[in-house]
């Protein structure tokens, strides 16, 4: 747990932990929490008098807390807070201010697993019902579900020759990462310990036995059971990428969620080489190459969530990189549903969305979709085919790589082993009586003359280019040498996308201090029309803190009108072009955007940090 991760232990900073001689101690009994509860003024005789009831009958092995939060019971009271259902996270946090200590909800991603076990033993924590969440050189913070038995506290500190401070959190947390924790811990020092008999080679020997279906022994387990660890934590928190990055002392973990990155984990290198060496071999990879890049692609399948959310199959690509330090590995995840996604789901606005509508309905041309790497283009393009692919129409792909199988398209990937590139790809899927095609990236002059063809011969062809904005599109063919008279007969839309984090619906307060005027400034020489009612990033544990959750599309879509198409000539006049297409109701990806803060969907530094400002556009 890092200096973040403390900040955000509520309560007071640090009081004395154990409570003075005259006050209860020991586990704590759901009577007293009662007696409390209605000192507090929390509940009422009646409530009270219920809990007793239903209690009474008989002793429990839950926690006293769990016990309680299963009553039913509501806060009463006129202030803040009254009414909120008692539940056990509402409870412990109670408590934690009752028994004057902080109140921690354990974000498992910032816990030092490593660490930590080195603290206690499994047994030691389950017994008392505590577990060890930081460790720094000044202090151990020390997670509790029984703050008034502390005897142990002492046993820790000399142990660890470190002051112990406690915080309260759920029995029921505390009962799941305990076991989790340890189980990974444990996992991965028996890696680590296969690794330091024989040196990182031995792994290679132990995946091999696994392809030979003989047997694998406990070390090799603790392999499998860390990589199995990784990605249920990845899909837990839905990672779209995850690395793992040897340095040089230690391997790092990280995912990627809603576009930044974020490290999970350390291990030791030659516990890094093995998942590294195990994930190739599911991947089909050749686990004894470390020097070229390789690729290859894992399916593996997501249980079904505790919370009941439905487990599906999940892709991955995985690709190596040799760096310094050994080999660098990336698995990409491919949400399952990001085939099926309807155009809907996009986050088109009511505009660009019928505009969008209208230009994929005409029976050929050539539509575009534009921006960075990671900006969603494939998402959108996955939709859309989609919306296209009927029994009665032959839906062919040209990509590199294929991101999705998807039944209802016909898909070829890129081989430039065999010299098979977009071109050559693209030639021989005309011969396959297409109807909407689409090709992977424009990248070079003939893959462009190819697409231009097929539109000219009938065809609806989709493809992507790599620019700022959707003017861009119309310059970067014509650099690659498409003559301007060709552009203007068969390009009918261009499409410029970017994501933008979205405010996490659980936690975003309203921007009183954002005004209209700064929202107006941000998109000069545009005004916003209509209402503005700003909300701001805050931060939960939904949204691990950053007050983001979750991706949308900002879009501008440019639309060749005939007006538009007389900008096209040999002198070609990007800036004549950009006028019209305004005319034409072309909206820059910076006005949709802070339409977007506007509505309270994402902020001003999320549009701002992800779009070329509207003036320098083009
Ligand atoms: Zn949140």
């Amino acid at each position: 747990m890092n200096r973040q991760a403390l900040a955000r232990v509520a309560g007071p900073p640090a009081p004395p932990a154990r409570p003075g001689a005259a006050a209860p101690r020991g586990r704590l009994e759901w009577p007293l929490l009662r007696a409390w509860l209605r000192e507090d003024g929390w509940i009422g005789a009646d409530d009270a008098e219920r809990v007793a009831a239903r209690f009474r009958a008989g002793p429990s092995s839950l926690h006293a807390l769990v016990r309680l939060g299963g009553a039913g019971l509501v806060r009463l009271g006129a202030g803040a807070g009254s009414g909120r259902v008692l539940d056990t996270e509402a409870l412990t946090e109670w408590l934690a201010g009752r028994c004057k200590l902080p109140y921690l909800r354990i974000d498992p991603l910032r816990v030092d697993v490593g660490r930590v076990a080195d603290v206690m033993s499994v047994q030691y924590a389950e017994l008392r019902r505590a577990l060890p969440v930081s460790v720094t050189p000044a202090e151990v913070v020390v997670a509790t579900a029984e703050p008034l038995d502390t005897e142990w506290v002492a046993e820790i500190e000399a142990h660890t020759r470190r002051p112990v401070r406690l915080v309260v959190a759920n029995p029921e947390d505390l009962r799941r990462y305990t076991t989790e924790f340890y189980a990974l811990a444990r996992s991965v020092r028996a890696a680590q310990k296969s690794g330091e008999v024989s040196g990182s080679a031995s792994f290679e020997q132990l995946v091999e036995l696994g392809r030979t279906n003989k047997a694998l022994d406990a070390n090799d387990q603790g392999v499998v059971q860390v990589v199995d660890w990784l990605w249920q934590y990845a899909f837990d928190q839905r990672a779209s990428d995850i690395h793992l990055e040897p340095r040089r002392d230690m391997g790092a973990i990280r995912f990627r969620i809603d576009g930044v990155l974020h490290t999970v984990y350390q291990v030791p290198l030659a516990v890094m080489n093995a998942m590294t060496s195990r994930i190739k071999l599911l991947g089909r990879m050749d686990v004894v190459e470390k020097r070229r890049p390789l690729d290859g692609r894992i399916k593996t399948r997501r249980p079904e969530g505790a919370d009941g959310s439905a487990g599906g199959e999940v892709e991955m690509r995985l690709s190596t990189l040799p760096t310094a330090f050994g080999e660098k590995l990336v698995m990409r995840i491919f949400d399952p549903e990001a085939t099926v996604k309807g155009l809907e789901a996009l986050g088109f606005g009511e505009h660009e969305g019928a505009l969008w509508r209208q230009l994929i309905a005409r029976p050929h041309g050539i539509i575009l979709v534009t921006g960075p790497t990671g900006s969603g283009k494939t998402t959108t393009l996955y939709a859309t085919l989609k919306s296209l692919a009927r029994e009665e129409v032959n839906v062919c792909t040209i990509e590199d790589p294929i991101e999705m199988i998807e039944p209802a398209f016909n898909q070829t990937q890129v081989q430039t082993a065999i010299d098979m590139g977009f071109a050559e790809g693209l030639r021989a899927l005309m011969r396959q009586d297409p109807d909407i095609i689409m090709v992977g990236e424009i990248r070079d002059l003939a893959t462009a003359e190819m697409a231009i063809q097929a539109a000219l011969t009938g065809h609806l062809v989709f493809s992507t280019l790599h620019t700022n904005d959707a003017v861009g599109a119309v310059t970067r063919l014509a650099d690659l040498g498409v003559p301007p008279y060709l552009i203007a007969a068969t390009v009918i839309g261009v499409l410029a996308q970017r994501l933008a984090r979205t405010l996490c619906p659980a936690c975003k307060a309203r921007d009183d201090g954002l005004s209209r005027d700064t929202l107006d400034d941000a998109v000069r020489p545009w005004r916003l029309s209509g209402g503005v009612r700003p909300y701001k990033a805050v931060g939960c544990l939904e949204c691990r803190h950053t007050g983001y959750r979750g991706r949308a599309g900002l879009y501008e879509l440019l639309t060749l009108s005939p007006a538009a198409r007389q900008a096209i000539h040999p002198g070609l006049d990007s800036e004549a072009l950009r006028r019209q297409a305004v005319k034409d109701g072309l909206r820059p990806l910076r006005l949709g955007g802070v339409m977007k803060v506007a509505a309270g969907l994402t902020t001003l530094e999320e549009v701002l940090r992800n779009t070329p400002s509207p003036e320098m556009a083009g």
